[in-house]
Parts: structure tokens; C-alpha cells; sequence
């Protein structure tokens, strides 16, 4: 019999991001580097888990919170974490604390058991082996559930193919059914009553109506689809400026090397991951590592690491620009703001003079070549300018001349 494929929500987003780097990680099983803000969402989940726990019969107090969020924090290293510094785990660690503070001021008097938390779901359908994590369910009645889902990073969106999967799974699974049916046995069949994200960091809960029957059947299709393609061995790297920015795997990739990646598979392959840009860039202002590494670094060695740290950010900063520039000219913006700065293109126009022999003998004919010390692309430029020289002289030379116009952008801090 052949075995269903392993699959969920976050590993059809890695092959729809890019196939190679689902290979990568699900056919070679090379894990990715740690990562911070996946470290503190899991943290943040386990404490919703331990406050909702249905088994227990009531809710902890906020100490009881806390001493759970502690432990749990504890459990790893801030670089374990994937935190570029032990600053940044403290700020992270203190976050934390302030979003379960803020959330028990909110909600603690209207707490109330769900159906379930961090309910891990296996549906095996259609040759898959579809693994859900369902935050929270809740029972609405009338074979009605509330799906929650909770979110930790700074924005939170509608993602319509997470909302899919889970009405897919909720309605589709017989273990939840098993679930609502020990509470209401009249229930013959589970449907969706509401979908919600809540955003911790804001304390705000947006809400969704179920999906229609057909754009969960087209959703599904296309599930089924990408199902093919992996079984298929379909996977053709498809690189991109921001998936390949972010990625792991840039080291090893064959885009990036030139070769099909044969080195070895799962955890001995990490090494090989490390120089890759990772989603943590240390700024300058992080800490030399030294307060945990066994050997101490030399001076040359932070300068080393800080030249690179440098050079990296630039070339970030750079491309940012290009990026912000393209989306204010899609919008036909010259001006915009974030929350604070102001930025504004500016247009930069350079005169060339390529002919400079053609330059210098109309210079030599009208004799104006003492008015420029050396005659170069600026100084010729500026007898544009120059209000004592003819207008004719003017219109030769700007026939000599070339234009180019480059775009910068101007930032300022708003207040
Ligand atoms: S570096 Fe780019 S092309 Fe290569 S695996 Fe990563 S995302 Fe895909």
C-alpha cells in the first residue's frame, strides 16, 4: 500500500514559496536555523495552551502564568532561540511577559473553557496525511465551531489558505466530530461558525466567515496539485529577490553554487547552513558575542565581523531603496511617509560629455577655455549655467551633451 504524504499549511507555503527549498527541508530533512520570532510565538502558544487547558478545572492567576511563561522561556538559550544577542532575548523575554499582563487585564473575567487547545490533528484524505495544530476550539452549539488562531508577530493578515485548510480539517475530521459528539450526540455533522485571528502583541481578534463549499473545493484542488508535484519529484528551485534573501538554504542552493546539492541530509547538513543571511541580521550595536563564547574574540576579529555586519546592512539599505522607489513610482508618489520618516524622490539630472575633443575645440573656438581651470564633465557643465557665455555657444554645447537622470531618495525624520 503506498503511504499517504505527510503534509500541512506551513509545508505547502514552503513549496509554493520554493520547491527547492521545500526539498531542502522535507527530502534532505535539513532543519532550518533558528529563528526568534517562530521561538517566541511557540512560548506565547504553550502559555495560551496552559491557561485554556480544558482538563483543568480552573483557570491559573497571572503569577501562575508567568512562572509558566518563565519556565518555558528558560527552557533554551537565546541563541538556541535564534536572538542575535542576549539583549535582544531580554527585550524579547520582557514582551512576552507584557503581552500575557496585557492579555489577563482583558480577558481574564471572561475566561472560559474551550473545546480544545493545540489540538494536533492527523486527517488522512485523499492520499494525504493532512497534520493540522488547532490553537483553540471552541463549541458554539448546533455542530457549530469557533476556530482561533493565535498570531505573535508584528501584523497580522487574512491568509486565505490557512482559513481553508482549517474549515477542511474541522469539518472533514472524525476525531473532532468524536469531540463535539461526546458533547452534543444529536450533532451529525461539524461546521464552521467562525474563524479568528488574534494578534497578541495588540489584543485584537479579526474575525472570518466560513468559506463558501466551492472555494474550498477549488482550494483543495490546488492542495491536491502541489501533493502531485512533490510525489512527482518536482523540484525546481524558483528563485526570487525576497525568498532567496531570507533563505536558509543560500549556501547549498544550486542557483547560488552552480550544482545539485549531494552533501549529506538532517542535522549533520546544519553546519553548512551557517554564513548564510539569516532572517536575525545583528546591527552594530549588538554586543560582541564574547559573554558566551568559550574563546575570547580578538579585536581584529570583532572588526572583521563588524566590517561584514556593515556591508551587509548596506546592501540591505540599498535594496530597500530601490524597492521603496519602485513602489512610490507604481503609485506615482514623489512623496510618502512611514509612521517616521518622510521620504521623497529626488530627481538627480548629470551632463555628460562623451566628445571631449569636439568639447574642448568648441571651447578653444569661442575662446572660453580659461574659464574652466580644467576642463572637465562639471566645469564644462556649469559654463551652462555661466551667464557670460552666449546663448548660441550654449546650444552647441548641450548639443555635445548627453542627459541622464538618476533617482535618490531623500528620508527625514518626522515627529
Ligand atoms: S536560495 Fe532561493 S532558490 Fe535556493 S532554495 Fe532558497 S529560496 Fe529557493
Amino acid at each position: 500500500m503506498v503511504k499517504n504524504l505527510s503534509f500541512s499549511y506551513s509545508k505547502m507555503g514552503m513549496y509554493k514559496e520554493c520547491p527547492q527549498k521545500y526539498k531542502f527541508r522535507y527530502v534532505h530533512m535539513i532543519p532550518e536555523l533558528p529563528k526568534y520570532y517562530f521561538a517566541f510565538g511557540s512560548v506565547l502558544h504553550s502559555v495560551m495552551e496552559f491557561i485554556y487547558d480544558p482538563s483543568r478545572q480552573f483557570f491559573p492567576t497571572l503569577a501562575e502564568a508567568l512562572v509558566y511563561f518563565d519556565n518555558e522561556w528558560n527552557k533554551t538559550t537565546w541563541e538556541q532561540k535564534g536572538y542575535a544577542s542576549v539583549d535582544k532575548e531580554l527585550a524579547g523575554y520582557a514582551e512576552g511577559r507584557r503581552e500575557i499582563e496585557a492579555y489577563y487585564a482583558k480577558n481574564a473575567s471572561t475566561f472560559v473553557h474551550p473545546l480544545s487547545v493545540e489540538m494536533r490533528s492527523t486527517l488522512e484524505i485523499d492520499g494525504l496525511s493532512l497534520i493540522s495544530i488547532l490553537d483553540r476550539l471552541d463549541y458554539l452549539g448546533d455542530g457549530l465551531v469557533k476556530i482561533l488562531d493565535y498570531k505573535t508577530g508584528k501584523t497580522v493578515q487574512r491568509e486565505p489558505d490557512q482559513l481553508y485548510m482549517y474549515q477542511k480539517v474541522v469539518e472533514t475530521s472524525p476525531t473532532i466530530k468524536a469531540l463535539i459528539q461526546q458533547k452534543d450526540p444529536s450533532v451529525k455533522q461539524v461546521k464552521v461558525g467562525q474563524l479568528s485571528f488574534y494578534h497578541l502583541p495588540s489584543l485584537t481578534e479579526m474575525t472570518f466567515e466560513r468559506a463558501p463549499d466551492k472555494e474550498i473545493l477549488e482550494f483543495w484542488q490546488k492542495v491536491l496539485a502541489v501533493a502531485d508535484q512533490i510525489r512527482a519529484g518536482q523540484f525546481s528551485p524558483t528563485p526570487g529577490e525576497n525568498q532567496c534573501r531570507w533563505c536558509d538554504y543560500r549556501n547549498i542552493c544550486p542557483v547560488f553554487t552552480g550544482k545539485e546539492y549531494v552533501g549529506p541530509s538532517g542535522a549533520p547538513a546544519l553546519a553548512l547552513l551557517k554564513g548564510t543571511t539569516c532572517a536575525v541580521i545583528p546591527t552594530p550595536t549588538d554586543k560582541p558575542i564574547k559573554k558566551t563564547k568559550k574563546k575570547m574574540q580578538s579585536t581584529q576579529e570583532i572588526l572583521s565581523t563588524k566590517i561584514d555586519q556593515y556591508g551587509e546592512l548596506i546592501s540591505q539599505a540599498q535594496q530597500l531603496k530601490r524597492e521603496i522607489i519602485e513602489l512610490m513610482k507604481q503609485q506615482e508618489f514623489t512623496r510618502h511617509f512611514g509612521t517616521q520618516y518622510k521620504a521623497e524622490i529626488e530627481l538627480k539630472q548629470t551632463i555628460n560629455f562623451k566628445d571631449q575633443e569636439a568639447v574642448l575645440a568648441l571651447l578653444r573656438k569661442y575662446n572660453l577655455l580659461s574659464k574652466t581651470l580644467v576642463p572637465t564633465q562639471s566645469t564644462i557643465a556649469a559654463l551652462l549655467q555661466d551667464v557670460d557665455v552666449p546663448a548660441d555657444v550654449k546650444e552647441s554645447l548641450k548639443q555635445l551633451a548627453t542627459t541622464s537622470v538618476e533617482e535618490n531618495l531623500h528620508l527625514e525624520k518626522t515627529e
